[in-house]
C-alpha cells in the first residue's frame, strides 16, 4: 500500500497520522520543527499546546467541547488518550502537562510500526507521486506552503485573520429590550427588513460603556504579531474608542435608520446591533465588534450591553495571526480539495478554531483518508454529534452566514465568503424539534430551559453516535493498541 503522506505533527496532523495507521495503513509524517520553527512553537515535540495548557470543559452532559472530548475517545483519539493521561487538577476542564503530553505523543507516533516521521519543512505542494496527503500545517504555516496552497486555491482563498468579533447564544438575548429591525428597513435578498437585533444604549450608558472598553484589559500583542496589518481595515472596539469617544457612534454603534418600538420616541443614544450566524438562528454575532480585551474582560463589558446582561458566549473575541483556507467554498465533504481531490486539509488551517477542534478534524482526515486506502465505508457523522457538527460547519453544510454582509439571513446551505473560525458550541448542532417540559409537563423557561436544552442535545448526540459508530468498520487487524 502507498502510505498516506501528512505535513504537519502539530494536534490534528498526529491524530491523523495515528488514525491512519490504525486503520492498517501506512504513513509519513513531515514535520518542520525543529530546523523551521513556527513563531509560537518552542520544542521539537509532536502536538505541542502554543498557548495555555487547557482543553476546555469535560463536561460531557452540558458543554460542547465536553461531548466533543467523549465523541473522540469513542473514536480511538490518540490526543485524547494522551491528554487523560497527563491530566493536571483543573476543576471541570481538561487541562495537561504539556510537556508530558507533548512527549508521549511524540513516544507514541515514534513507536508505530507503520508511522515514519522525516523531519522536514514542506515547501511547494506535495508531489503527485506522494498520492494521498493530508495538509495539517496549522494557523502558523509556513509562507513557502502558505503560498503554494494560496496558488493552488486561487486568489483571496487563503486568509490572514487577526480579529474576530464575539458570537452570543440567541437564548441569552434579553427579547423585552432587543428588538428585530435592519437599518432603514431595508431587506437584502432573502432578508425581511428585519433581519438585526438592535441593543439601544442612552448616553449615560454609552460613556460607561466606552470608559470600560478604555479601561479593560487587553491582550497584548506578541513580537511577531505587531507587524500583522488588521484584516480589511477590522479596528477592535478599544482601538476605535482610543480614536475618539465618538467614534464608535459613527462606526458600528450608529444609531441611525432605526426605531425602538418599546421607546418610539426617544431616540438611542448608540446602538449595537447583533447578526443571525447561523441558518438556526441559534447564534448572533455583534457587529463590528472585534476585539482583543481579554476573555474575562470581554464577557464583563458586552454585558453592559442593554439586551445582554445575562448574554453567554459561543465565542469571544481575539486577536492573533490565523491563517485559514475558505474551507465552505474548496472542501469537499470529506475535507478533500475540490480542485485537487489527492490533497485533503486539517485542523485549524480549515477554520476550526481551538487544540481539541483541531484534533478532532485531523481524526476525520485520517478516517477518511484510509477508508478511501482500504475501501471502508464511511459515512459522514450525523451532524447531530459534536464531531458532525463541526465537520458540517467547515465543510459548509448547512451553514448560513451572511455572504454579502447585508445582513439577510439566507437559506440552508453555506455562504463561505465570511468564513469564520469557530469552537464547536451547541449552536452548530441542528435544533431540537419538540419543546422542552418539566416532569410535569408544564414548557421550560430561562435557565432550567437552557440547562435541559444542552442535556436533550448531548442525549442526542450520544444516541446518534453510537447508531453512526455501528456502521462504521473495524480496524485492520494487527494494529498496536491504541492510547499511551
Ligand atoms: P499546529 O498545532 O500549529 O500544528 C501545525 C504543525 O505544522 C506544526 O507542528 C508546524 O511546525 C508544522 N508545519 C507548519 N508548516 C509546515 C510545513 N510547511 N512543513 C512541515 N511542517 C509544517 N488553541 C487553544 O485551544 N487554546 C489556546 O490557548 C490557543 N492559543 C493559541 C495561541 C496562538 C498564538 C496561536 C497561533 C494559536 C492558538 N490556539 C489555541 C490555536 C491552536 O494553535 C490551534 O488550535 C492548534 O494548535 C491547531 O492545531 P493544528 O494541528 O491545526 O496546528
Amino acid at each position: 500500500t502507498n502510505p498516506v503522506h501528512i505535513i504537519g505533527g502539530g494536534l490534528a496532523g498526529s491524530e491523523a497520522a495515528w488514525q491512519v495507521a490504525s486503520q492498517g495503513v501506512p504513513v509519513v509524517l513531515h514535520e518542520m520543527r525543529p530546523d523551521n520553527s513556527s513563531p509560537a512553537h518552542k520544542t521539537d515535540g509532536l502536538a505541542e499546546l502554543v498557548c495555555s495548557n487547557s482543553f476546555r470543559s469535560d463536561d460531557a452532559g452540558t458543554n460542547a467541547v465536553g461531548l466533543l472530548h467523549q465523541e473522540m475517545r469513542a473514536l480511538g483519539s490518540l490526543i485524547m488518550a494522551h491528554a487523560d493521561a497527563h491530566q493536571v487538577p483543573a476543576g471541570g476542564a481538561l487541562a495537561v502537562d504539556r510537556e508530558g503530553f507533548s512527549q508521549s505523543v511524540t513516544a507514541a507516533i515514534g513507536a508505530h510500526p507503520l508511522i515514519t516521521v522525516v523531519r522536514e519543512e514542506v515547501k511547494d505542494l506535495p508531489p503527485e507521486d506522494w498520492g494521498r496527503t493530508i495538509i495539517a500545517t496549522g494557523p502558523l504555516t509556513s509562507q513557502a506552503l502558505a503560498d503554494a496552497v494560496q496558488g493552488a486555491t486561487g486568489e483571496g482563498a487563503l486568509a490572514f485573520f487577526d480579529a474576530i468579533a464575539p458570537i452570543v447564544h440567541a437564548d441569552t438575548i434579553n427579547r423585552d429590550i432587543v428588538w428585530a429591525q435592519s437599518r432603514y428597513d431595508k431587506a437584502g435578498p432573502g432578508g425581511t427588513g428585519a433581519d438585526y437585533l438592535n441593543c439601544p444604549m442612552t448616553q449615560e450608558q454609552y460613556e460607561a460603556f466606552v470608559d470600560a472598553l478604555l479601561a479593560g484589559e487587553k491582550t497584548d500583542f506578541r513580537e511577531f504579531e505587531k507587524n500583522t496589518p488588521y484584516f480589511n481595515a477590522c479596528l477592535p472596539i478599544e482601538v476605535m474608542a482610543e480614536r475618539g469617544r465618538e467614534t464608535l457612534r459613527f462606526g458600528p454603534m450608529k444609531p441611525v435608520g432605526l426605531t425602538n418600538p418599546n421607546n418610539p420616541l426617544v431616540k438611542p443614544y448608540a446602538i449595537v446591533q447583533l447578526r443571525q450566524d447561523n441558518a438556526s438562528a441559534t447564534l448572533y454575532n455583534i457587529v463590528g465588534f472585534q476585539t482583543k480585551l481579554k476573555y474575562g474582560e470581554q464577557t464583563r463589558i458586552l454585558r453592559m450591553i442593554p439586551g445582554l446582561e445575562n448574554a453567554e458566549f459561543a465565542r469571544l473575541g481575539g486577536l492573533h495571526r490565523n491563517t485559514f483556507i475558505n474551507s465552505p467554498r474548496l472542501l469537499d465533504r470529506t475535507l478533500r480539495l475540490q480542485a485537487l481531490p489527492r490533497l485533503r486539509f486539517a485542523g485549524q488551517i480549515t477554520g476550526c478554531e481551538g487544540y481539541v477542534e483541531s484534533a478532532a478534524v485531523g481524526l476525520m482526515a485520517g478516517r477518511f483518508a484510509a477508508a478511501e486506502d482500504t475501501g471502508a465505508s464511511l459515512p459522514l457523522p450525523p451532524r447531530t454529534t459534536a464531531i458532525g457538527a463541526l465537520l458540517d460547519y467547515i465543510t459548509g453544510g448547512h451553514v448560513s452566514v451572511d455572504a454579502d454582509d447585508d445582513g439577510a439571513e439566507g437559506e440552508a446551505v453555506s455562504k463561505p465568503s465570511s468564513f469564520q473560525p469557530m469552537n464547536v458550541n451547541f449552536g452548530l448542532f441542528p435544533p431540537l424539534t419538540e419543546a422542552l417540559r418539566s416532569e410535569d409537563g408544564k414548557r421550560l423557561r430561562g435557565s432550567a430551559k437552557a440547562l435541559a436544552r444542552k442535556q436533550a442535545l448531548t442525549t442526542r448526540a450520544r444516541r446518534d453516535l453510537a447508531s453512526w459508530l455501528a456502521t462504521l468498520s473495524a480496524p485492520a487487524p494487527g494494529c498496536p493498541p491504541e492510547g499511551p
